[in-house]
């Protein structure tokens, strides 16, 4: 499903965040992304994303090459794909509900189908009786589980979420793991990156860990 080989990300100004990764991960796998604040974490997740280009190197998504589409194409990729970002990226001049819309907006799903997806998604996260709120009334928790709403809301295949449980107490970070598992159980594959391992720990998964844009052991 996902397929880095050889890749290698530098920045503008001549950094370089990631170093000749090769690395696959299956359809239906849920695995985790370790390693310290710089290390890559989210430069990876971009690269899957279509969100930056890689400087050399295959990242293959869904059977296609990211690194030679053209930026035409690049909307189908991203159908494909849920992102949960570390900056949450939450609208709060509209609802609860009127976030989790915004992507089915953006990808023209006929409104009333696109009513009924939003109510699901924030069914499954547990918000559906908070849909008309400001997402500032929400604690940190559930404006958490918001942006899983919306990153899951148009049924993505892949799921990329970068520090999901990071400002998080940890009875509620175990409470965003079992969504995700969730999600991993109906076969949606998940990459998940976090500095702290000590979550990941508990959940007995494949654990890719980048020290200085390479992987360690
Ligand atoms: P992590 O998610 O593991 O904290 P990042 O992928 O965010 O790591 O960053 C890896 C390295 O790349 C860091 O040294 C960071 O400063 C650098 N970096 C990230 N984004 C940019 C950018 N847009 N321009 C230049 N350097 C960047
Ligand atoms: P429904 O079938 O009525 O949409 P579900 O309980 O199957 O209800 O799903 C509720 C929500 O969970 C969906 O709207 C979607 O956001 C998310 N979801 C469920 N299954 C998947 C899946 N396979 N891939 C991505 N998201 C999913």
């Amino acid at each position: 499903m996902i397929q880095f080989n050889q890749v290698s990300k530098r920045y503008p100004g001549g950094f370089e965040a990631l170093k000749h990764l090769t690395f696959r991960i299956e359809t239906g796998e849920l695995v985790f992304l370790a390693g310290h604040s710089g290390a890559g974490k989210s430069t990876l997740l971009k690269l899957i994303a279509g969100i930056e280009r890689p400087s050399a190197g295959a990242v293959v998504v869904n059977g296609q090459n990211l690194a030679s589409i053209t930026r035409q194409s690049l909307p189908f990729v991203r159908r494909h794909i849920g992102l949960i970002f570390q900056d949450h990226k939450i609208l709060f001049d509209r609802s609860v509900f009127d976030n989790v819309m915004l992507p089915l907006d953006i990808l023209g799903y006929d409104r009333r189908d696109a009513g009924k997806r939003v109510r699901a998604a924030l069914d499954k996260v547990g918000l559906l009786g908070r849909e008309k709120l400001n997402p500032i009334s929400l604690s940190g928790g559930e404006q958490q589980r918001l942006c899983i709403a919306r990153a899951v809301v148009h049924r993505p295949a892949i799921l990329l979420a970068d520090e999901p449980t990071g400002n998080l107490d940890r009875d509620y970070a175990h409470d965003i793991m079992e969504l995700f598992k969730s999600f991993h159980q109906v076969g949606v594959t998940i990459l998940i990156a976090a500095h702290d391992e000590s979550l990941m720990a508990d959940y007995g998964r494949r654990i890719l860990r980048l020290a200085h844009g390479q992987f360690t052991q």
